[in-house]
């Protein structure tokens, strides 16, 4: 059974609602597979109860490590733009980046580690 995005928010709700902040993606997604599937197990991947919590408004704090480089938003696969510093001299280099359409933005040469969610 492939659950809906509604029935996915639904659970992420009930989810926070019991516990206020989950520390991982990993335990969210426990969580709400858990909710979700009654007497079916329920198929639902990580990514889109990240996707699915960020799109409704659940607050998402990311936690980021040194890394390689994300070229796609971790969020809505949107492609990521260069934010630009100047620099004394006028000089402009690259310091992060950041998605247009859902405003994630992530520092240069890092990676998403961790992500935490909140109600
Ligand atoms: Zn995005």
């Amino acid at each position: 059974m492939r659950a809906t995005d509604s029935e996915i928010f639904e659970a992420i709700k009930s989810v926070l609602k019991k516990d206020t902040t989950i520390h991982s993606q990993k335990e969210l997604f426990e969580k709400v597979k858990k909710t979700l599937s009654g007497k079916e197990e329920v198929q639902v991947s990580a990514e889109r109860i990240r996707r699915v919590a960020k799109k409704n408004g659940i607050r998402i704090q990311v936690h980021s490590r040194k890394g390689k480089e994300i070229k796609i938003c971790p969020f809505c696969g949107k492609e990521l733009q260069d934010i630009t510093s100047k620099d004394l001299f006028g000089k402009s280099t690259v310091i992060g980046k950041l998605c247009k359409n859902c405003k994630f933005e992530i520092g240069i040469g890092r990676s998403p580690a961790r992500y935490v969610f909140r109600k």
